[in-house]
């Protein structure tokens, strides 16, 4: 029998309704959602590792224009952009982040080559500047690109599956419109907005960044399945209302478990995700 393959996308949560959001567009971005989980279920499918993939979904996703990510970031209270992004391999835990990169184009390839070529996992600022310069990075050109679509966060992120059963986790962001000079939120920290282990689930989270580092949400998911040995779509309710709403916060995520089962869940009016499971189930929604 094959080994099961799933991947789940998001392009942030947020006041995202349909009377603000005019159905053309709709339609626009569902499409984009569709093409960027097609392609990441047949990469899985021909054998690619879930750590591959997932950047390469967040890639795209961040060459969009649509998403508050990569091309499409919000600028912060001085009109500069600040990008945010983390990646983590469930199978070694290796994990590789970047925050408040002003330069790169694509944070969440930098993020991976952070892991892959330094000892280190989260690099800041001019750091993380000049080692896309020196990694030779395609560079972002620093217009703020206005996205087609309102956004309230607008944050991206993966999760997958491999045929080696092996999970990961990715995520990138603009980070929150008109946020201090050098904020940073949950995206890029391991564990808050960000986290993938074998054997338990991979996790993307987008929302009020502080709320998600205040809960360490990621984690807390995760903890919940390793040591309560509760299922995933009962561990993210639970964290949800007892660590995240307990304080306010307001958000989604996604994550999908060792068996290749999906979870998209938010407490916004909506959420841009897509998703196919272990079954080639093919979904894509926006609103709730
Ligand atoms: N969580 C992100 C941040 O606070 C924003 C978002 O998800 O839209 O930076």
């Amino acid at each position: 029998m094959a080994q099961p393959v799933a991947i789940a996308i998001h392009g942030g949560a947020g006041n995202i309704r349909p009377e603000n959001l005019p159905p053309e567009k709709a339609q626009k971005v569902r499409a984009y959602l569709q093409q960027v989980v097609e392609e990441g279920y047949r990469l899985l499918r021909e054998g690619k590792m879930a750590l591959e993939v997932v950047e390469i979904a967040v890639r795209r996703l961040e060459d969009a224009g649509y998403f508050n990510a990569g091309i499409g970031a919000v600028p912060n209270e001085r009109g500069e952009v600040e990008l945010d992004a983390a990646i983590m391999d469930g199978h070694s835990r290796r994990a590789g982040a970047v925050a408040a990169a002003h330069t790169v184009r694509n944070p969440i390839t930098l993020a991976r080559l952070i892991m892959e070529r330094t000892s280190h996992v989260l690099i800041v600022g001019q750091g993380a500047d000049s080692l896309a310069t020196l990694w030779d990075l395609p560079l972002r050109n620093h217009e703020y690109a206005p996205s087609e679509v309102p956004w309230s966060y607008g944050t991206v992120g993966a999760v997958a599956l491999d045929k080696y059963g092996n999970l990961a986790a990715a995520t990138s962001t603009g980070g929150i419109s008109g946020k201090k000079r050098g904020r940073v939120g949950d995206t890029p920290l391991i564990g808050a907005g960000t986290y993938a282990e074998n054997g338990v689930a991979a996790i993307s989270c987008t929302g009020q960044g502080e709320y998600f580092i205040r809960s360490v949400l990621a984690y807390d998911i995760a903890a919940r399945v390793r040591y309560k040995q509760l299922p995933i779509s009962e561990a993210i309710q639970q964290a949800f209302r007892e660590r995240l709403e307990s304080i306010g916060g307001q958000g989604g995520v996604i994550a999908v478990s060792p068996s290749g089962e999906i979870f998209l869940y938010f407490n916004t009016p909506g959420m841009y995700r897509a998703s196919i499971d272990a079954q080639g189930h093919i979904f894509v929604e926006i609103f709730r």
